[in-house]
Formats: C-alpha cells, sequence, structure tokens
C-alpha cells in the first residue's frame, strides 16, 4: 500500500515509520528498500484485502495522476461490510483498478460486480505476446459509421481472452513503464474496448492526457452511453482500421510509409 494511518493522516511510507492499515485497522511497517516502491506491508500477516496485488512502478505512476485523496480509498458494502482497498476512487464514485498480474476470471467478475462503477487498466507489457497480438490482430478493428468508435471483429485475436468478457470498459496500456522515443509510437495511446454485446465488441483510442483529464473533471463515458453505442447498432464500415504506424506484413512489423 502507498498510504497507511498515521496519527489518523493518510501518509506515505518512510523509512522506519508504522501506521494503521486504514482497512482492516491493523499495525502496518514502511518497507523502503532499492527492489520494490516503497510501502506499507502488514505485520507477519498477509494483505488483508484477498485483491490487492503487489505494486510496481506502473501502479504507482498511474495512481500519481490524480489527487491523493482519490487514491487507495476503502469501498465497503453496506450491507456485508465486505471492504477492499480501490485503486482509485472519485468524488462521484468512479472506481478505477490498475490491474499488472494475472487475473483469475472469477475474481474479475466479483470485483466487478463489487465495484459496480468501475474501469480496468491492464498492463499490456505483462505477457510478451501482448503486445504483438494487438498489432497482428489489428485487421479485426474496423472504422465504425461512428467517429472514433471501432468495431473488433474477433476481439480475443487482438487482445487478451480473459479480459473479453467483462462487463466493464477495459483499457489496455501498452507502454508500461517504459519511455518511449517516437511520437508516433501506438503504445503512447490507450486502447478502451467497451463491454461485449453478444458477439460484438467497440473500441475506441484515447490519449493518457484525454483519459485522466476526463476522470478527473467526471466527463468519461457512462455505462448508459455504453449501451447506447451498441443499442444503435453501430454498423461497420467495410474499411479497415488503419491509425497505427506498423502493420504486419508476412510475418514482420513493417513501418507504413504515411502515418
Ligand atoms: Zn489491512
Amino acid at each position: 500500500m502507498k498510504i497507511a494511518l498515521v496519527d489518523n493522516i493518510r501518509t506515505g511510507a518512510t523509512k522506519g515509520a508504522t501506521g494503521i492499515c486504514p482497512c482492516c485497522g491493523s499495525q502496518v511497517i514502511a518497507r523502503c528498500g532499492e527492489i520494490r516502491v516503497d510501502h506499507w506491508a502488514h505485520k507477519g500477516a498477509r494483505h488483508c484485502d484477498p485483491w490487492w496485488e503487489n505494486e510496481t512502478d506502473w501502479h504507482r505512476s498511474w495512481k500519481g495522476n490524480f489527487s491523493a485523496d482519490w487514491q487507495e480509498v476503502i469501498a465497503s458494502d453496506e450491507i456485508t461490510g465486505e471492504k477492499h482497498i480501490a485503486d482509485i476512487k472519485t468524488d462521484y464514485g468512479l472506481v478505477i483498478e490498475f490491474q499488472h498480474s494475472r487475473i483469475d476470471p472469477v475474481e474479475r467478475r466479483a470485483r466487478e460486480k463489487f465495484y459496480k462503477n468501475m474501469i480496468w487498466v491492464v498492463d499490456g507489457t505483462r505477457l510478451k505476446s501482448d503486445y504483438p497480438r494487438f498489432l497482428k490482430g489489428q485487421h479485426n478493428i474496423r472504422r465504425t459509421n461512428k467517429q472514433g468508435i471501432f468495431h473488433v471483429n474477433f476481439p480475443a485475436e487482438v487482445f487478451p481472452s480473459i479480459w473479453m468478457s467483462s462487463s466493464v470498459p477495459i483499457i489496455f496500456d501498452y507502454k508500461g513503464s517504459v519511455s518511449l522515443d517516437a511520437q508516433n509510437d501506438p503504445r503512447n495511446l490507450l486502447y478502451v474496448v467497451l463491454p461485449k454485446n453478444d458477439t460484438l465488441a467497440f473500441m475506441t483510442i484515447w490519449t493518457r492526457e484525454h483519459f485522466i483529464n476526463a476522470v478527473i473533471q467526471d466527463k468519461l463515458f457512462t455505462n448508459k452511453e455504453v449501451v447506447k453505442i451498441q443499442e444503435q447498432q453501430t454498423l461497420t464500415k467495410r474499411t479497415t482500421f488503419s491509425s497505427l504506424p506498423y502493420i504486419y506484413q508476412k510475418g514482420r512489423f513493417v513501418k507504413r510509409r504515411r502515418f
């Protein structure tokens, strides 16, 4: 965890400090070493939230784009009392979970059901095959009659299949925590897959700035808008997606002449 309570104040980990876990109320110890990011760890025991995953630099830099008050917010179910730590929870109730590790589909569904109004941001650099699959699979991505909305023909040929039955939007971040030199590198953008409706999957593309600002200003699309896109039977145009600077040809990636 990035945040624990020290004298009841939400505080970051500093060497030698102890604090209280804002989720379960037990003691946590600051861990400040060279291998992992500075964090708070539960004393001896496992993390109280079974959904918690060890944080990477990638998690930290994403969380850092938002107000400290929105980071690591305790969300609880009023009826069952079940509690979890949301990576980001905005003032207006949107939860963003940053997922690096592989997630079991049962847990993914449980988390979507618990948070309801949520978006996943998935680290697309976890498996070496994820980004090549995306580049190779782009012939499945077609423009639609709606500006900026694409239809994905066989989503599992483009994105990791484990995410394709999700009930909430999923953002794939193929950049991870590396810095990219080329401005037109497709990994600078975020690929947003909208909840699936039978066999149709829609996708949109955002810059990081657009996503972050839309979250901060509560201007992200709502689930209602997503349903509207799908109910209006967005028409697929025959032209294929061609916004990426690379195309996959004869077993290798070739840079487009014009981008
Ligand atoms: Zn705890």
